[in-house]
């Protein structure tokens, strides 16, 4: 495939070590969740030191999972960010709950904002969903105090932050639920996937109930001739995931240590070039918690600044840029949902520009990223001014 763009916004590492795995799974002959997802689960506990995880298709049926088995229903309320992937919110429709957005922390921390969480709980309030947005950890000390306080569940979105940690704890272990994604663009990937992860063993043997139908027995403990029959205790999902994307993922998992300490390295050449070259921008994340995964690299355009001429113009010098995120209650469906204003999600979510970050990037091409902000800033900012001199021109019959 010819490459689009000069320097995408994201690439994946996928090598013969991938290919391999992929092809041993094949000649086994066994494609189903089986032996290769266990130990996908077992290296994935080892890395957050969390007691159960369990492989899913993706990190939104993590999230749908996560739900049903904390019992949410209709009538009770989950506090979720808007500034998120809209699977945050969508997840607790499908329980029949109501998503109550709260706003963020501020224009260096877009994660949710304790203080503005507190603001929104009611008698009716069970949970928190917390993203740590681009990799950076949420202010866990804050909510999971304020959960407690208030008798709440916190489940955390952890699909930015594989391999991230706060105070020496793995982002994903801090709630009660962690639910991670394995897409093709996250910092690890198996194409379509995800992972669960809980300490509770009540809740392990609830979350692998509902994974898998409801039934009491797997196809491959029968197969292994562990177990003949089954009941059904729920009507539970098919949400499991297989041996070949199981593979993929202990292979990425591998690398994921390095592939993030590559991404630190990058994002902070960002934040040392961004200042001098466009003092203007906005740099979130100048000061962070923990250690990140650094999933993103945002940044803040200047108030007033056309955005779409200033993508067009990184799109004339080859460099993808994205949008993390259209606030979720701007979304039509959340607008018949309703709610009250969240300035501060309002505001990132109209300046924010997300700029390339991956592994594979050179210090030279964050250079080359760096410069074309600071000469698309300065045209997008001659074409407005322009604007406003010939508006001001009087007019000439
Ligand atoms: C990607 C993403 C999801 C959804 O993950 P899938 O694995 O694609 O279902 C949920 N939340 C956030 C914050 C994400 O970035």
């Amino acid at each position: 495939m010819k490459p689009v763009w000069r320097i995408p916004l994201a690439d994946i590492d996928l090598g013969p070590e991938e290919e391999a795995a992929v092809l041993e799974v094949l000649r086994r002959r066994w494609l189903s969740m089986g032996e290769v997802t266990a130990a996908f689960e077992a290296d994935f506990s080892a890395l957050t030191g969390a007691r159960h995880a369990l492989a899913v298709t993706n990190c939104t049926a993590a999230l749908h999972l996560a739900g049903l088995a904390l019992d949410w229903r209709q009538g009770d309320e989950v506090i979720v960010p808007s500034l998120t992937f809209v699977a945050t919110a969508n997840a607790v429709r499908y329980t029949g709950a109501t998503p109550v957005f709260a706003d963020v922390t501020g224009e260096n921390d877009f994660s949710l904002s304790a203080a503005d969480v507190a603001e929104r709980i009611t008698p009716h309030t069970r949970a928190i969903i917390v993203v740590h947005y681009a990799g950076h950890a949420a202010n866990m000390p804050a909510i999971m105090a304020l959960a407690e306080r208030h008798g709440l569940d916190v489940v955390e979105d952890v699909a930015h932050a594989p391999g991230a940690s706060l105070d020496g704890q793995a982002l994903g272990t801090w709630g009660r639920i962690g639910c991670f994604s394995f897409f093709a663009n996250k910092n690890m990937t198996t194409g379509e996937g995800g992972m669960l992860m809980t300490d509770d063993d009540g809740l392990a043997e609830r979350l692998r109930l509902l994974r898998s139908h409801g039934m009491t027995s797997l196809t491959w403990d029968r197969h292994k001739g562990h177990a003949w029959s089954y009941d059904v205790v729920a009507p539970g999902y098919n949400y499991r995931l297989d041996e070949i994307r199981a593979a993929i993922g202990r292979v990425q998992l591998a690398k994921l240590e390095n592939a993030n300490s590559r991404r630190r390295t990058l994002d902070a050449l960002y934040r040392e070039f961004l200042p001098a070259a466009a003092p203007s921008i906005g740099i979130p994340y100048s000061t962070t918690r923990g250690i990140p995964s650094c999933h993103l690299r945002p940044v803040l355009l200047p108030k007033g600044t056309d955005r779409t001429q200033f993508m067009a113009a990184m799109k004339a010098q080859g460099i993808q840029t994205s949008i993390h995120y259209p606030p979720v209650h701007g979304f039509s469906y959340y607008r018949q949902v309703g709610g009250p204003s969240l300035p501060v999600t309002e505001e990132i979510g109209a300046r924010e520009v997300t700029l390339p970050l991956y592994p594979a990037m050179t210090p030279a091409d964050v250079e080359s990223v760096v410069a074309a902000v600071a000469g698309s800033l300065t045209e997008v900012q001659h074409q407005f001014n322009g604007r406003q001199t010939e508006r001001q021109l009087p007019q000439v019959k």
